[in-house]
């Protein structure tokens, strides 16, 4: 699909490399804006995410609009999207904060009843989205790739079904986390037969099927539509960008720009006003010592966004000195 959105002048400097790489592909597709790839490879690990897709719309019929179903999805919905937020994202991807290694496996069970693949398999592919950011590299981007691409199509496309294992070693160093990554599907078939005998066909439905459906892309907005539209707070290397809409539909991530700039801090809502959800969920858990060392961005950082203002002692400062980079994630490991 050509790209004409204005960012994706961005990634015509990276067309040389591109070009190389088609002229040794047969059958890569020219777009627009000069940049190509080779066409999508599908693979049969997408066939249960598409299974989901076709069976629930006959399910929804056969169970029928209720508003208990309605409630069923959007609590396990929003529980959910949580778990993808606190423990895919914010710990396993970035080590935002720590927690104990029977947490840490308890945690990452319940993030995997979201059916969306192994902790370890989606922190590597989000480290690579971080590493690469809307450049040759990048697993999902929009500026790339064109829209439908970065929401969806990477998942089906062969070369993002293996684990990366190299990009999470200081995670696939824990045998359980390998079992739990190889065997990912396990959590999720426990969660349905859950809601199927808690709340039967209508909770395992709109509770399940319905929801699981509507997290997923839920969370692909952040992927497709955070690096479209929205504000740009920060003048990062990518398109990453601020919403509050998406911030209400993802517990806090659609503060994507103020990530990007700042990805090792747990808070993705700089300030009162930036609605993060997840955040609050964090800091009640610190409260209850399920996690520690949680991570704030900095007064330097706050700076910088135009979030708060500088004293005339700050002013002094030159930019180079407030500015601060982001952490390499290898730091304490759980133990
Ligand atoms: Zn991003
Ligand atoms: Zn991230």
């Amino acid at each position: 699909m050509p790209n004409s959105h204005p960012a994706a002048q961005a990634a015509v400097s990276a067309a040389a490399s591109l070009e190389e790489l088609d002229s040794a592909t047969p059958g890569a597709r020219q777009r627009e804006d000069g940049v190509s790839y080779p066409p999508a490879e599908f693979h049969w690990g997408w066939v249960p995410f598409a299974i989901f897709h076709v069976f629930a719309v006959p399910l929804a019929w056969w169970v029928g609009f209720s508003w208990e179903g309605i409630a069923w999805c959007v609590g396990m919905y929003y529980a959910r999207m949580l778990t993808v937020c606190l423990v895919y994202h914010r710990y396993f991807s970035h080590r935002s904060y720590q927690m104990g290694r029977v947490t840490q496996f308890v945690a990452a069970c319940l993030a995997q009843t979201t059916m969306q693949k192994g902790v370890l398999w989606w922190a590597a592919h989000h480290r690579m989205h971080h590493r690469f950011s809307d450049q040759p590299g990048d697993p999902h981007s929009p500026i790339l790739r064109g829209f439908w691409y970065a929401h969806v199509g990477w998942i089906v496309n062969r070369e993002s079904d293996p684990t990366k294992f190299d990009k999470i070693k200081d995670f696939a160093r824990f045998p359980e986390l390998i079992w739990l990554n190889r065997w990912h599907f396990v959590p999720g078939f426990v969660l349905a037969a859950l809601m199927y005998l808690i709340g039967g066909p209508v909770a395992f439905v709109w509770g399940y099927v319905i929801s699981t459906v509507v997290l997923w892309h839920g969370t692909f907005t952040i992927n497709s539509i955070t690096h479209l539209y929205g504000v740009r707070r920060y003048k990062t290397t990518d398109q990453s960008r601020n919403s509050l809409i998406f911030a209400i539909v993802t517990c806090g991530e659609g503060w994507h720009n103020n990530h990007h700039h700042y990805q090792h801090s747990a808070a993705q809502g700089f300030v009162w006003w930036q609605i993060d959800f997840a955040y609050y969920v964090l800091k009640v858990a610190e409260a209850l010592r399920l996690v520690r060392n949680v991570v704030k961005p900095s007064r330097e950082v706050l700076i910088e966004g135009g979030y708060v203002k500088p004293k005339a002692s700050e002013l002094k400062a030159p930019v180079a000195a407030i500015a601060v980079p982001v952490p390499a994630v290898a730091v304490e490991t759980a133990s």
